[in-house]
């Protein structure tokens, strides 16, 4: 086991990693911007180094300064947490060249997983099903319209290096497509100089489902079920709950073993989620994301499973602590994002909290860095916590996430939390029922 780890991170996740190394008994050593001088993850830490000015480039994304705190503090293990450096294939590469551990999977698989292209195509040859579309960047539009025709119309029209849904173009008719095709190359070229694109069938109203895997390195994996991740607002999640309402068992049971085998083919080392949108009873791959995600407490409130602490076993050769036959899927859990933010606008509210209570209570979970007095930085993403609510039934958890709310003082600043009063009174959302676009829509109503 690692005698210390230094956490390149901020924020409730930093928080999270910490409490992971403090159970295992491993030393921690906390990296931090001169912004958050006074952060929660600082003064928690065994140790802590200033790596740089606010900017994250030259902060939290500044490798050199990274590696240094590790040689500094004597460090043997590097957690990325999620965002920053932690899909960055070169930052592992560097790490291991230094003889510190990554924890996290192989700079090859982060760079497979990183490419569009590549990922779909490594997907599918590991018997992951995938969006119909074109095998790779279309060339011409004579090819495009080939290809679309075989699929079928609606088709979407992708960036081969998009990012964050942008640069996505719909073609409803074959009279769309060449317009279509000529914007999104455009979008693409002035948005991330690389004007190449590629085309799927368009999915009208899917759920966005995904699977959390686990893998040793050594060609055991296994997964720990769904989170439904529907509930978005410009593809950023907002509400995350395991099990899908969309879900039954044996279909959970079936696309987790496709998954699961897949990892374990691919010797697939560490924690990932596979990404897909679902529409009519079937999978379509969109992604895989090879570090821990901020959802991550849904998946441990309904299967008792630490994901950290089985990233952290795996990264140093301890192997995962739990077989497949071991998982066991209890309750419903919901976590909402806390941000700081307008609920209706969602414009970022930073400034100090001036009074904070946080709810608590049989199956209440909040991961949150903040305090009262604390000063919520402007150079960050607005996410300051996370309300993780479990229950023995959907309807039980739903019961439980609106006294939680109403039990969360956040004053000083502007948070979300309204929003997740707003939806629990809705009965599309009772009822499980939306798909990817429903909150837009719903934000859109007026109040
Ligand atoms: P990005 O890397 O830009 O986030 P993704 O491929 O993950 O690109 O797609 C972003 C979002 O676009 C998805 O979360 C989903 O909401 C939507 N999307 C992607 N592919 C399709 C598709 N084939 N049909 C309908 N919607 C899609």
């Amino acid at each position: 086991m690692f005698s210390k780890v230094l956490i390149a991170n901020r924020g409730e996740i930093a928080l999270r990693v910490l409490r992971a190394c403090k159970e295992l008994g491993i030393q921690t050593v906390a990296v931090h911007s001169t912004a958050d001088q006074n952060a929660m993850h600082v003064r928690l830490a065994d140790e802590s180094v200033c790596i740089g000015p606010p900017p994250s480039r030259d902060s939290y994304l500044n490798i050199h300064q990274i590696v240094a705190a590790c040689e500094i503090t004597g460090a043997d293990a590097v957690h990325p947490g999620y965002g920053f450096l932690s899909e960055n294939a070169k930052f592992a590469e560097i790490l291991e060249a230094h003889g510190l551990t990554f924890i996290g999977p192989t700079s090859e698989h982060i760079r497979i997983m990183g490419d569009k292209i590549t990922a779909k195509k490594t997907a599918e040859a590991l018997g992951i099903p995938v969006v119909p579309g074109s095998e790779g960047e279309v060339q011409d539009d004579a090819e495009a319209a080939r290809i679309a025709e075989e699929i079928g119309y609606p088709v979407l029209i992708k960036a081969t290096a998009g990012g964050g849904g942008r640069g996505m173009k719909v073609a409803r008719t074959p009279a769309d497509l060449s317009e279509a095709l000529s914007t999104a190359r455009s979008e693409a070229g002035s948005a991330f100089g690389n004007d190449s694109v590629y085309l799927e069938k368009y999915l009208g109203k899917p759920r966005h489902i995904e699977i959390q895997v686990l893998g040793d390195g050594q060609g055991n994996a296994i997964h720990l079920g769904e989170r439904d991740c529907s509930l978005q607002r410009r593809h950023q999640k907002v509400w995350e709950e395991a099990n899908s309402p969309a879900l039954n068992e044996e279909q959970r049971a079936r696309i987790g073993q496709i998954c699961a085998e897949a990892m374990s083919k691919l010797k697939y080392r560490g924690a990932g989620t596979i990404e897909f949108l679902y529409e009519n009873g079937e999978f379509y791959f969109i992604e895989m994301n090879t570090r821990l995600q901020v959802e991550h407490p849904v998946t441990e409130a309904i299967t008792g499973i630490d994901l950290v602490h089985e990233q952290i076993r795996v990264a140093s050769g301890g192997g995962l602590s739990v077989r497949q036959e071991d998982v066991r899927f209890h309750g419903h859990a919901i976590e909402c994002r806390i941000n700081a933010e307008d609920p209706r606008t969602f414009v970022p509210s930073p400034g100090t909290v001036t009074h904070y209570h946080t709810p608590g209570g049989l199956g209440v979970r909040v991961d949150s860095a903040v305090y009262q007095g604390y000063a919520i930085p402007p150079y960050y993403d607005s996410l300051i916590g996370k309300l993780i609510v479990h229950g023995r039934t959907r309807v039980e958890c739903m019961m439980r996430l609106r006294r939680a709310l109403d039990e969360f003082v956040v004053d000083g600043i502007k948070t979300t939390i309204p929003l997740f009063r707003e939806l629990l009174n809705n009965p599309d959302i009772a009822n499980g029922d939306y798909d990817i676009h429903w909150l837009e829509k719903f934000l859109k109503e007026p109040e």
